[in-house]
C-alpha cells in the first residue's frame, strides 16, 4: 500500500494473540487453520518444521497472511488462493462466520471480500513433503527473489499487474525509464516494476512515477497498466 503525504484518517487493525496461531486439528490431513496475524515467514518455517509442502512461493514476501488472502498474493506462478479451503471473516456487526472456498471469488492479486469485513482465519490445504525439500525450495525462491528484486531498498513490491501475456517491468523498461528518479524516488535499475526510496521520497515522487510510467506505455505500446499496490488517502 502507497499513504499519500496528507496521510489518512482510519482505523489500523492489528491482528494479534489468538489471531496469530496455526492449528492443525487431528483427522484433518494436510489442512492447517492459520490466524490472520501469522507472519508468511512464521508460516513458511511451521510448514517447514511440520513437513507441509506447496506454499514455498510465498518465500520472501512480506506480510500476514490476511493481508496475503485479501491480495491473494502469489509469485513464480503460485497463488495463495490455490490452496485456501474455507476464510473465517469478521463482518462490520462483529459476527464471525467460515465462507467455503466455493462461495468465494479471487483473481490476480484479487479477493472480493464483503465490504468492511475483516479476514480473521483461513483454512489451507497442503501437500505432505519433507521439510528438506521444502528447505531447498524456499531457499531457491529466496535466491531467485534476490536476483531479479530490488531488495536492499525500501519498496511497495510490484508496482502495477502483469498486463496479459507481458510483463510490466519488460514494457516500462522498453519505454526507457530504468533508472528514472523524481524527487527521492527511483524506477529500479534491477526491476523496472519497482519504485524504490532512496531515501527521502514521499508519496507524491512516488505517484509522479507512477503516471509517468503509465503515461510512456501506454504512448509506446498502447498499454494500460493497472496498478497493483494499493494508494490510500
Ligand atoms: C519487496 C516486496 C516484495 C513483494 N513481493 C510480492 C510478491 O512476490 N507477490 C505478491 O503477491 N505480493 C508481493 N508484495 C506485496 C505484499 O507484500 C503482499 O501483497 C502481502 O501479501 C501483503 O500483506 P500485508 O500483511 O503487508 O498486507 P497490507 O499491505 O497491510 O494490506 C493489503 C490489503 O489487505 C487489507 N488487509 C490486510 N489484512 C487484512 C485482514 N486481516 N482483513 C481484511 N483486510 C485486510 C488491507 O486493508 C489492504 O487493503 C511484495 C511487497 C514488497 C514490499
Amino acid at each position: 500500500i502507497l499513504v499519500k503525504d496528507e496521510g489518512l484518517e482510519a482505523v489500523a487493525l492489528y491482528l494479534t494473540g489468538e489471531f496469530e496461531g496455526i492449528l492443525k486439528e487431528s483427522n484433518s490431513g494436510n489442512e492447517l487453520w492459520v490466524g490472520a496475524g501469522v507472519s508468511l515467514f512464521d508460516l513458511l518455517l511451521y510448514c517447514r518444521d511440520m513437513g507441509f509442502g506447496g506454499l514455498e512461493f510465498l518465500a520472501g514476501i512480506p506480510g500476514k497472511v490476511g493481508g496475503a488472502v485479501c491480495r491473494n498474493a502469489g509469485a513464480f506462478g503460485g497463488e495463495i488462493a490455490e490452496h485456501i479451503v474455507a476464510v473465517e471473516l469478521m463482518g462490520e456487526d462483529g459476527a464471525i462466520k467460515t465462507i467455503e472456498r466455493g462461495q468465494l471469488e479471487f483473481g490476480y492479486r484479487f479477493f472480493k471480500r464483503p465490504s468492511g469485513s475483516v479476514v480473521t482465519k483461513v483454512l489451507l490445504s497442503l501437500d505432505e513433503d519433507s521439510s528438506e525439500s521444502i528447505r531447498e525450495k524456499i531457499v531457491h525462491y529466496l535466491v531467485e527473489k534476490k536476483q531479479r528484486q530490488p531488495l536492499d531498498l525500501p519498496s511497495a513490491g510490484s508496482v502495477f499487474k502483469n498486463p496479459t501475456g507481458d510483463h510490466a517491468g519488460r514494457l516500462i523498461e522498453a519505454a526507457g525509464l530504468k533508472g528514472k528518479r523524481i524527487g527521492g524516488a527511483m524506477i529500479s535499475p534491477k526491476h523496472a516494476n519497482f519504485i524504490v526510496n532512496t531515501g527521502q521520497a514521499r508519496a507524491s515522487d512516488i505517484l509522479a512515477l507512477i503516471d509517468l510510467a503509465r503515461e510512456r506505455v501506454k504512448q509506446e505500446f498502447g498499454t494500460t497498466l493497472e496498478l497493483e499496490i494499493e494508494v490510500l488517502g
